[in-house]
């Protein structure tokens, strides 16, 4: 077996115990599983002594450090992406690595910072976040991840531990006001569709003139809220990539490179 396959079958393993036990879904089951990996033990009471067992006799026969980030992150994305065949969101599909890698490669090319702040204000399972962070060789990350979705940014916070990324998470939503310190850049697959809440958007330059307002471009105008002068934002849209050129960031200040 591969390390990936290892780790998939290990996380597959014991959320489907988790799953039946618990009465849960499969993803529930497998933010449980990925808590329990990383805390080295069995964290749920409930369960009987012989499921216990079985469940520590699977987490022993895996030692993380031998494992590469990018080891730990496919053999979760696996899982995750089987879970999500479960129960499917059309907002909430994953981003898929060739995406994660090629923002990845420009974030590299255009930070050129040893030490910088990253920001995702729509992390879902943090696998576009961790995907970017693990290319970035020899620099130190202080990354937030802000996310919607109360057990999307469950996953998130287990990879994020998993592979020991120091992320900080807000479970809210990100077109409200973001009490975050200011990002040298933004990296972020944005959901697409039309926002609820009218009143909110009103506050948005790109407000739609009748009716609801995209989401999306609502997004794009509060990352450039949050990102230093001279910081980037990467977008996942139709792959769309920003430049901030003033102080004083603005919808009308971005130039698409
Ligand atoms: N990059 C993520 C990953 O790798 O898992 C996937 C991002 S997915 C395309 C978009 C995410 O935006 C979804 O997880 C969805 O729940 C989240 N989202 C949608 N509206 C939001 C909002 N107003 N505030 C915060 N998150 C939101």
């Amino acid at each position: 077996m591969t390390p990936v396959e290892q780790l998939f079958t290990a996380f597959n393993t014991t959320a489907d115990i988790l799953k039946e036990e618990l009465s849960s879904t499969y993803l529930e089951a497998l933010a449980e599983s990925g808590e329990n990996m990383f805390q080295g033990t069995v964290l749920q009471d409930e369960l009987n002594e012989v499921t216990t067992k079985r469940l520590d006799k699977v987490y022993k026969e895996i030692n993380l450090d031998s494992f590469s980030n990018e080891e730990i992150r496919k053999g979760f994305q696996l899982a995750i992406l089987k879970g999500m065949k479960e129960h499917t969101q059309p907002n909430h599909q994953m981003t898929p690595d060739s995406v994660g890698m090629f923002i990845g490669y420009l974030v590299n090319k255009f930070v050129a910072k040893k030490s910088f702040r990253l920001l995702d204000p729509a992390v879902g399972t943090g696998n576009l976040l961790a995907t970017v962070l693990n290319q970035q060789t020899d620099k130190e990350i202080e990354s937030v991840g802000v996310e919607i979705d109360d057990l999307l940014i469950r996953l998130a916070f287990v990879n994020a531990n998993l592979q020991k990324h120091p992320v900080e998470f807000f479970n809210q939503d990100s077109l409200e006001p973001l009490f975050v310190d200011p990002a040298d850049a933004v990296v972020c697959d944005l959901p697409v569709g039309y926002y609820p809440n009218d009143l909110r958007a009103e506050q948005y330059e790109v407000k739609a003139k009748e009716g609801h307002t995209y989401s999306h471009h609502m997004f794009i105008e509060q990352s450039t809220k949050h990102v230093k002068e001279g910081g980037y934002l990467f977008f996942m849209i139709l792959m769309a990539f920003l430049k901030v050129n003033k102080p004083q960031c603005s919808m009308s200040s971005l130039k698409t490179i």
